[in-house]
């Protein structure tokens, strides 16, 4: 006999990549930013008192959103700050989406939002990409058509990194009649002479809420840290009623902030990253392995039919790389690859060649 829920009884979990233990393991496979957090997330955390833990943590991390508030010229009204972009993303539903009502996603994607769904026990529809990543030009229509209530929209794309400008963004907000949720958790690897910039959009929309992360851009994927951005009258429900009183804690809060106020050393690694995503991008094609062109930390990389990416997968894993594959519909001759360190990269070039047998004589 079981007490659960009909919806989580029928439902899977979410499958994250590995985490081994071991250090050795070139880690590849969850896109955690390859540098380390800064000098002032260190000098934060070693002036962090055991008495500061004593009293309850800010209820909505003002100091922080007054932090983030400048960095964005948005109100500190505007934003949220949440355990993880995991947690924004299930307050959106507990806060807009009934039982009834249906969530539109474009697939693939983040294949949280589906397990969120199911756990919420909301209606979920897909939507298919284009072949070339990007939503169809009519995808709000088909939105509204299907009278969906929220949609997930991941920009850059994962798994692809395929970026939509913020133009095309703004015109699916105009014309969606829902909400927009913008998951912008590799934002901070784009270009900057890209056009990605959707912050503008929810001072002029108010359907519209972009989630950010400290996981990825900023090194703190262990600190569990992210943050909405959206109008107020979408900020205020989940800030005062459907998020937990003390979200997000102290410490993390501290570091947080510590680490937004130093720009200088998050957008060195940003930098550092996007140089070997060119570089990485170069030395794939070299070996016959493309990939749609990222602005994100990864690379979407086609195995040629000569070779297997199940097969390719395990090579690279017993030779201490982890990447990841996914067993998918449209995915499945696929590795995703996230860029890592100067010493990382070439290590994979390396013994990419080797498994491959594209040895350097040849
Ligand atoms: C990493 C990630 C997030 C947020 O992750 P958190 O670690 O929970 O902040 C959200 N969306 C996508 C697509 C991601 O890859």
């Amino acid at each position: 006999m079981s007490f659960e829920r009909k919806n989580i009884q029928a439902m899977a979990g979410y499958a994250s990549g590995e985490q081994p233990d071991s250090t050795d393991v070139i880690k590849l496979n969850t896109n955690e930013n390859p540098y380390p957090p800064g000098p002032a997330v260190v000098a934060a955390l070693s002036g962090i008192h055991v008495d500061n833990l004593r009293r309850y943590p800010p209820p909505t991390a003002s100091a922080l959103r007054e932090s983030l508030a400048r960095l964005h010229a948005v109100n500190p009204d505007n934003i949220i700050v949440t355990n993880g972009g995991d947690e924004l993303l299930r307050l959106v539903l507990a806060t807009f989406v009934a039982p009834d009502e249906c969530i539109g996603i474009a697939e693939p994607s983040y294949s949280l939002y589906e397990v969120l769904a199911a756990a919420h026990g909301c209606k979920l529809q897909n939507f298919a990409l284009q072949s070339d990543w990007k939503m169809s030009t009519d995808f709000a229509q088909q939105l509204n058509a299907a009278n969906i209530k929220l949609c997930f929209v991941v920009n850059p794309h994962a798994p692809s990194g395929v970026l939509t400008s913020a133009a095309e963004i703004e015109k699916l907000a105009r014309d969606f009649k829902g909400v927009l949720v913008i998951d912008e958790a590799y934002v901070d690897f784009v270009d900057p002479s890209a056009s990605h910039d959707c912050i503008p959009i929810i001072r002029q929309l108010e359907n519209v809420i972009i989630l950010r992360t400290f996981s990825k851009g900023y090194s703190l994927a262990g600190l569990r840290m992210a943050y909405g951005i959206g109008a107020k009258s979408l900020i205020d429900p989940m800030q005062y009623k459907t998020k937990d009183s003390y979200n997000t804690d102290f410490i993390a809060q501290t570091l947080a902030q510590a680490a937004i106020e130093d720009q200088t050393y998050a957008k060195f690694t940003w930098r550092q990253v996007r140089d070997q995503r060119h570089w990485l991008t170069n030395e794939l094609a070299r070996l016959n392995l493309f990939c749609p062109p990222s602005q994100s930390n990864f690379l979407l990389v086609e195995v040629p039919p000569t070779h297997s990416a199940a097969i390719l997968y395990q090579a690279l894993k017993s030779q201490g790389i982890l990447v990841r594959y996914f067993n998918l519909p449209g995915l499945a001759n696929r590795l995703r690859i996230t860029v890592g360190t100067v010493a990382q990269n070439s290590k994979l070039i390396k013994v990419l060649m080797s498994i491959l047998n594209m040895g350097s004589d040849t």
